[in-house]
């Protein structure tokens, strides 16, 4: 029997919620509810400074609005800081990670020396080897991971198919910084494992970070999720969607009018094709969507459109 489907949508509680992270919302959603299997909501909070609780209300507020209702109690990414660290410390302990004394000012010495030689301004690796006992007075350390030097990391993405990263340009990057917070990188692998997540679907500027995180799963002997990475949307004009395009929140279309099933309508055709249906039902929607019909290339937000389809809700 293969494994009930668990998806999960994580936004960074830092603004409204954008049409963008409504559709990401809207493909896990979709994909759960096809399946049969669960979607989970997690509040990515970690950044202290650009978090706020009026976002993450206005964010829970606009997928209710749209209805697409998550299962169980959203989680807070913050919360779970200790267990970020039990596991960075983990990875320490097995000899995947280590604690790194470098000085702000030998970080910058080893990136001019790389820059001077043409390389990519990267730690060199120092601590790996070194003994923690000469670490300098008064410098915490960092947790980095032990990337390795040679070969690939492949990800295959039902999206993208298959990615391939080559090591070297992964480096040794940090897991747990020298106030003992967890980079974003490490705490979603950890979240995302501890969920019991079995498909992460989201934007396509999170490919890059995919094979670090893969590095992560497989240091702790975890199985890597599903991946699907979505193509970002662009406006009509093909350049990054901005406000010149049209209003960017969904808060936005709600306090136009618009209908929450015309906003779905739309936000399921930007980026995945079903038929040449003109409306389709929820039911329709959840009945048809499937990975695999994700498109490739960037979808284009044409504000038009969506507004022809509200009026034929
Ligand atoms: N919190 C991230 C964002 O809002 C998403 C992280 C993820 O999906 O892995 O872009």
């Amino acid at each position: 029997m293969p494994k009930p489907v668990i998806t999960r949508f994580a936004p960074s509680p830092t603004g409204f919620l954008h049409i963008g992270g409504a559709r990401t919302a809207l493909f896990n959603w979709l994909y759960a509810r096809h399946t049969g299997g669960k979607m989970l909501l997690r509040i990515e909070d970690t950044d202290r400074q650009r978090s706020t609780e009026e976002a993450t209300a206005a964010i829970l507020d606009g997928l209710k609005w749209l209805g697409l209702e998550w299962d169980g109690e959203p989680i807070s990414q913050f919360a779970r800081a200790d267990r970020h660290r039990q596991v960075a410390e983990e990875l320490v302990t097995k000899g995947e990670a280590y604690h790194c004394y470098a000085t702000a000012e030998e970080i910058e010495a080893m990136r001019e020396k790389a820059r001077a030689e043409g390389r990519p301004p990267r730690y060199d690796g120092t601590w790996r080897d070194r003994d923690p006992r000469e670490a300098p007075e008064g410098v915490r350390p960092v947790v980095r991971i032990k990337a390795p030097r040679e070969g690939e990391t492949v990800i295959h993405d039902r999206v993208q198919g298959e990615v391939r990263f080559p090591n070297k340009d992964l480096d040794d990057f940090i897991i747990l910084r020298s106030d003992g917070s967890p980079t974003y990188m490490h705490a979603v692998v950890v979240d995302d494992h501890d969920m019991g997540v079995t498909h992460i679907i989201r934007g396509d500027d999170h490919l890059t970070n995919a094979a670090r995180q893969a590095l992560i799963y497989k240091a702790m002997g975890w199985e890597v999720p599903v991946m699907a990475h979505v193509p970002l949307i662009h406006g009509p004009d093909g350049s990054k969607l901005s406000k010149r395009h049209g209003a960017l929140g969904v808060e936005a279309y709600r306090a136009m009018g618009y209908l929450p099933t015309a906003l779905c309508n739309y936000l399921a055709r930007l980026g995945w094709s079903h038929g040449d249906d003109e409306v389709m039902s929820i039911d329709q929607m959840v009945e048809w969507f499937e990975l695999e019909d994700i498109n490739k290339g960037a979808a284009r937000f044409d504000f038009q459109k969506l507004e022809a389809l509200n009026g034929i809700h």
